[in-house]
């Protein structure tokens, strides 16, 4: 049979065929390296039961993969360029759907119905346009879609950030939002070398379990994310004094302080050093004060 889309002749070869110019503004790195695709694929954990959610499958490198393996592949690719070089080069794959859409202006829970009834779990499995990451991965992680993991290819200090533990430089908002959501695991880091062409950053492979329901109980998300928000506004700043801007701008300290207290936080301490369980128990301690 034909050479593997994903490697570096046959890649080359479609690019040419087709007469693909690559967009840096979709963010277009396309892989070319079958360890990596090896890797972020096993990450999944897939078999023919399961379902797979592309993101961007450009000439369909990993959506070739993710057929071999998977049971009903979905991929959504903004560009339409890429449409009928997807359509050719996957004809071999009738179980793979190809989608020309924004995928944020996606709805997932109908896309779901449509194109996931007949597996069992379903995974999102993507080399992601680095300027969109942020925006895909909460929209995946918000809309409390039925997804077992995201096995994702990001920009590596965001892969940091979205796996950092309290007390680090990287711990912050979206440590948080992530984590509330999924338990996330760096995979590997991944050299600028696998692309074509090379991003001018590293990269890593993430996965994100998706949790069944979050680790702490909080009564509103949107004040929780709120406070976490607040209490990071300037990184440099304690937690008394960030909560003072948005909360109290008007009066003394000792309400605040009585609250913090409450909330079993000492009020020197930085955002960057509070838990999920802490900031879960400090929006509550708030929202039943009224603030
Ligand atoms: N999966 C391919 C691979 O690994 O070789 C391509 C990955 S490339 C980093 C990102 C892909 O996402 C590109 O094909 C780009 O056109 C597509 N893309 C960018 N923004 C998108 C969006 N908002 N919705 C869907 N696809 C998008």
């Amino acid at each position: 049979g034909r050479e593997e889309i994903s490697t570096p002749k046959r890649t080359k070869e479609i690019i040419q065929r087709y007469g693909f110019k690559f967009k840096k503004s979709l963010g277009q790195n396309f892989l070319i390296d079958q360890n990596i695709l090896d890797k972020i694929v096993d990450a999944a954990g897939l078999d023919s039961e399961s379902g797979a959610l592309e993101i961007g499958p450009g000439i369909g490198a990993l959506t070739e993969r993710l057929a071999l393996t998977a049971g009903a592949v979905t991929a959504v690719e903004i560009d339409r360029r890429l449409i009928p070089i997807l359509r050719d080069v996957l004809s071999p794959y009738p179980h793979v759907k190809v989608r020309n859409d924004d995928v944020l202006n996606v709805n997932l829970q109908e896309l779901f119905k449509e194109d996931f009834a007949s597996v069992n779990k379903v995974s999102v499995v993507a080399n992601l346009p680095y300027y969109v990451t942020t925006p895909i991965l909460m929209k995946l992680l918000e809309e409390k879609l039925p997804l077992d993991n995201i096995v994702v290819m990001i920009q590596k200090e965001v892969a940091e950030r979205m796996a950092a533990s309290p007390g680090g430089k990287e711990y912050g908002s979206l440590s948080i939002a992530v984590q509330y959501y999924s338990e996330p695991e760096l995979v590997c880091i991944v050299p600028r070398t696998v692309f074509i062409p090379q991003p001018n950053v590293e990269s890593a492979v993430i996965r994100l379990k998706v949790r069944e329901r979050p680790p702490v109980e909080v009564e509103s998300e949107k004040h929780f994310f709120e406070v976490v928000q607040a209490s990071f506004t300037q990184r440099r700043k304690t937690i008394a004094n960030n909560l003072k801007a948005r909360y109290f701008p008007e009066e003394g300290r000792e309400r605040l302080e009585a609250l913090l207290a409450e909330a079993g936080i000492e009020p020197t301490r930085r955002g960057e050093t509070l838990s999920l369980e802490e900031y879960a128990r400090l929006s509550g301690v708030l929202l039943a004060a009224g603030i």
